[in-house]
Formats: C-alpha cells, structure tokens, sequence
C-alpha cells in the first residue's frame, strides 16, 4: 500500500544518547538495543473514521522513537498496517449504505495527509490487511497443522480458532491475570461467548465467509482474517522475531498484542515476538477516554482545517500532544492547545533573532531527557529555559539559533 511522504530530517551536531523505554512486558524502562537496522512494528488504523488525537498521540510517540534512533545513527525499518477489512469498518459501511472499499480508501487517505501535516515519519512498510491474505493464510494453514489451531465446531461457519495456551509464553507480554484477560477479551471485539470454541479466551484466525461480506478464497475455506493474525503476519514477514518494538495504544496490550505475539511464538516456537512491546496513553475528553462508542472524538483533519475549529498550526497540535508524557492517560482541553500555541508563537520568535545564548547544553538536556522514556515535559521545559534566556537580549552565538532550529527539528519533529 501506498505510503506518505517523509520530511527530511536534519543531522544534529553533538553526542547522541541511546534511547531507553518501559517495556510493558517487563515492566521497566530498559535500553533499546537494535543492530545497525532498528525494527519497529505499530499498529495502524481501522479506517472506518478520520484520525482522532487519540491516534495522533500514538503515532506521534512512535514517530520520536523513530527520530531518536535516526539520531543515533540507525537505519530505521518501520511496518505499519491498515487493517482495511474487519468488522467495524463493514458495520460503518452497512450503516452509511458505502462501499466498505471506497470507505477504507477514502478514511486511509484522509490519515496520510493527516500524517503529513504532523510531519510523522513514514513506515518503510506500509500493508493493508487485504494485500496480506495470502501470506496470512499460510501461517494459518500452519498453525493448524501444528495443532495450535482449530476448527470451531460449528457445520455452518467452521471458523479457525487459535488455542491460547498453545505456549508457555502466553500472558508474558500483558502480564494480566485470567479474570481480567476475560473481561478485555469481551469489551474489545472477542466473542468468549461464541459456541463451538473450546475456550472462551480462544481467538479468532480465519472467519468463513457469511452472506453479503466480503471474502478470500484460499486453502482455508472462502473467508477472511482475524485481527490479532494479522498483525503478528505482517510483522513477523518483514522484521522476523525478535524485532526492537511492537507499538500501538495502551488498550491494545490485551488481547490485540498478547495473541499477535502468541501466534508468532507458537509458529516459531522463539520467544519473544518483540523485545519491547511500548504503549501509549489514552487522550481523553471532559474526563473519558477519546473513543467512538463514547462520540466523543476529536479528529486531527477537523482542527487542521478551516472549519468551526479554525485552522491550527499541525506544529502547535505536535506541541500540544508532547506536553504530556506519552505513557499518562491524559485530557485534551482548550487550554493544551493555547498553551502549546503561544508556546510555539515564543520559540519561533525567539529564532528569528541573529543570536542567542549558546544552545548546545540545550541540545544534550533535549535528547537526556528524550532518551530516557521519552520524557517530552522535560524536553520542552529545557527548550523553554532558552528561548527565555534569548528573550533577555544578551546572547551572543551567532549558530545557537540554527543549532536549536536544527534540533527541535530532528528530535521532536517541529519544524520552527
Ligand atoms: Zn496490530
């Protein structure tokens, strides 16, 4: 599928650190450490809706892991999906009376450009759900050979089902216990309810063609994939296992990334699927969390554009997702925006001045603190401490702006 278009990133004098993040399966903050090429794998929309700042807040976490790798001399393969067919998305399209294809091209498209205004990097690999059925059915077909998967009991729709304790490595990337996997299985697009599966927790690999949906022929019967295959798929085909980082939100710990790991390590029979799993926090909304079934979304090519909302700067909206820690649920309110607005308006104008105060102790205190967790608070605050000081007037190094410029830029992918 057809990627975006990068931004140049500019090269950073000075000493780079290494980036270090909490992983969600060992529950600490622990160094990346990638080989010459770093490898990362985020979890791509459902294109049934436009980008909410939800979903900008996710990719733009992953785009300063990018960033901060680049920094450190690395080739960077990133994989994104774009799970372009799936329940929502055929539900959306039924309600709407759409084509479910023309909904999934028009909403990815509308995500691209939203990409572009926020100036995220681009995935080397950018692959719908659709190209991959192929290479998805395949690893199914192995899976069932092995005996990890099977057929529902059910003669209408013998839909495939993957065994969720088929390795001993189950559950080590969530960490949750049995009552609370249930309770997420359920809430976020499981069916434990579904007869003819042999346990509740038990998810789905290759869904047999109903009426009027849309299907693939292959060796499994007509039908289509489930999520959690999908991913581990794409993935495992273009990283291999062992790869650097499984991105996406914090609400796809379980089941969505506990069973894109499990399906992989039960193919391979290697642990672990990623050697970081990372997750982002939930924005939220006059105090609930941003989602569709609560309505209560904020879409990024609405605050862009020139509706009601009034055209913002996609930098200020960058500023403003950043000024909380990636890994903290967190509210959206007017005031973030309009403090990330003036604080844009402030560092611009303190770059247009010839000179400033030295700027390379910014620029170390930029990526100590951007390597450690991506602490973005802190990187701002030491961004801010400058432009005030070059406020005063009394600066004299004619390369600190452009230093600055420079480093913003490349690390924290505001463009000044
Ligand atoms: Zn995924």
């Amino acid at each position: 599928m057809q990627t975006w278009q990068p931004v140049p990133v500019p090269a950073v004098p000075g000493t780079p650190r290494p980036l270090r993040l909490y992983d969600t399966a060992s529950q600490e903050i622990r160094p990346t450490a990638p080989g010459r090429t770093a490898t990362m794998y985020v979890c791509g929309i459902t294109p049934y809706d436009a980008t909410h700042l939800g979903h900008a807040a996710t990719y733009l976490a992953f785009d300063l892991v990018h960033r901060l790798w680049l920094d450190n001399g690395h080739e960077v393969h990133y994989v994104q999906n774009v799970t372009d067919v799936d329940d929502p998305l055929l539900e959306r399209a039924a309600r709407d009376q759409s084509d479910w294809v023309v909904l999934a091209m028009r909403e990815t498209a509308l995500f691209r450009e939203d990409m572009e205004a926020l100036r995220i990097l681009p995935p080397r690999d950018y692959i719908g759900a659709v190209e991959a059925v192929p290479e998805i059915t395949e690893v199914i077909a192995k899976l069932i050979a092995s005996g990890v998967a099977y057929r529902a009991a059910d003669d209408t729709y013998p839909d495939v089902y993957y065994d969720h304790a088929a390795t001993q490595w189950f559950g080590s990337e969530s960490n949750y216990d049995e009552p609370t996997m249930r309770t997420l299985f359920a809430e976020r697009g499981g069916d434990p309810d579904r007869p003819g599966k042999r346990h509740p927790l038990d998810p789905l690999l290759w869904r047999m063609a109903r009426p009027g949906e849309p299907s693939w022929d292959s060796e499994l019967g007509p039908g289509r994939p489930g999520w959690h295959v999908e991913c581990s798929v794409i993935a495992l085909n273009r990283l291999g296992m062992g790869f650097d980082v499984q991105g996406g939100g914090s609400d796809l710990i379980f089941p969505h990334h506990e069973f894109s790991a499990a399906h992989a390590e039960a193919l391979t029979g290697q642990h672990p699927f990623a050697r970081h799993y990372v997750h982002a926090g939930m924005i939220g909304l006059h105090g609930e969390k941003m989602s569709k079934s609560r309505g209560n979304l904020v879409f990024v090519s609405k605050l862009r554009g020139d509706g009601e909302c009034g055209g913002v700067d996609p930098m200020a909206l960058r500023l403003a997702l950043l000024s909380g820690h990636y890994r903290t649920d967190r509210e959206w309110t007017p005031d973030v925006l309009a403090a990330a607005t003036a604080q844009l308006a402030a560092w611009r104008s303190a770059l247009t001045r010839p000179a400033g105060p030295p700027a390379t102790d910014t620029v170390a205190r930029l990526r100590t603190h951007l390597s450690d967790d991506l602490d973005t608070p802190k990187a701002l605050l030491a961004v801010d401490a400058w432009v005030r000081e070059a406020g005063t007037g009394r600066g004299r190094d004619a390369d600190a702006p452009g230093l600055l410029r420079a480093a913003v830029d490349a690390l924290l992918g505001i463009e000044l």
